[in-house]
């Protein structure tokens, strides 16, 4: 198969090193040698080096939920690709929803911080999603070309085989409320078209797509059967060993 399915977990402000290295160890017992989906845990930073040492020697690979596009200097309280990269991250979260809403990230630095992250030799999960009253006022699509197009500005067509862009509908993160098959595949779809569109159908096929917002084990086989849909960016399902294991 062209893209091996991709499940992310977003621990979010979850986890000190000593609980995230315990969760880590689970994981790798589980499932630490198996090859046939990819998995990326993404710590906060504070976790990163332990759970980065829990993960090692095995196919779990770890992933970081924000940086700064600068390498060094006057940043108070950032983190850089570079320092990302000393810790062995693979992966990381750009342009998540609440760093959009509660942090002000706009389309601009979430793009100066993609072309950081690619030249550091780091994949970037990108972020995109409605609001609620964007779904409702019918501009869901609209919305998402925006800040995929935006978010991508400069990407060059070999960096864009290595992106993986996330899928998140705002309304469904922390909420319960699952898109359906459908209104997922819909958007995945067209996100598909428009990465055709900017980088040629061939990189467009390689990149994964994957959707976020309440995955969990119950929905997920439904969700994952959709031809566009390459896997899940997973928040509160991913704290426990039992539920991630299961996604
Ligand atoms: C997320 O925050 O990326 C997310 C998808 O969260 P949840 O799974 O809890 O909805």
């Amino acid at each position: 198969m062209l893209r091996k399915k991709l499940i992310a977990g977003n621990w979010k402000m979850n986890k000190t090193p000593a609980d995230g290295a315990a969760l880590a160890a689970e994981l790798v017992t589980a499932a630490g040698k198996q090859t046939d989906v990819e998995v990326v845990v993404c710590p906060p930073f504070t976790a990163l080096d332990a759970v980065g040492k829990a993960l090692d020697g095995s196919t779990i690979k770890l992933g970081a939920q924000n940086l700064h596009p600068e390498a060094s200097g006057a940043f108070t309280g950032e983190v850089s690709a570079p320092m990302l990269r000393a810790l062995f991250t693979t992966h990381v979260i750009i342009g998540h929803s609440e760093r959009r809403s509660l942090f002000g990230d706009t389309d601009a630095f979430v793009n100066l911080k993609v072309l950081a992250a690619l030249k550091n030799q780091l994949k970037p999960i990108l972020c995109v999603g409605e609001s609620l009253a964007e779904r409702e006022a019918g501009t869901t699509l609209k919305v998402v070309q925006t800040q995929l197009e935006a978010g991508l500005q400069g990407v060059s067509k070999e960096q864009a085989a290595t992106l993986v862009v996330a899928y998140e509908p705002v309304w469904a993160i922390g909420t319960g409320k699952v898109a359906t098959t459908d209104q997922a595949q819909e958007v995945h779809a067209y996100i598909r078209g428009l990465l055709t569109k900017l980088f040629t159908e061939p990189v467009a096929q390689r990149v994964r797509i994957l959707y976020g917002g309440s995955m969990k084990p119950a929905n997920a086989p439904e969700l994952l059967a959709q031809k566009d849909i390459d896997g899940g960016l997973i928040g509160g399902a991913a704290l426990e060993a039992r539920s991630f294991l299961d996604l």
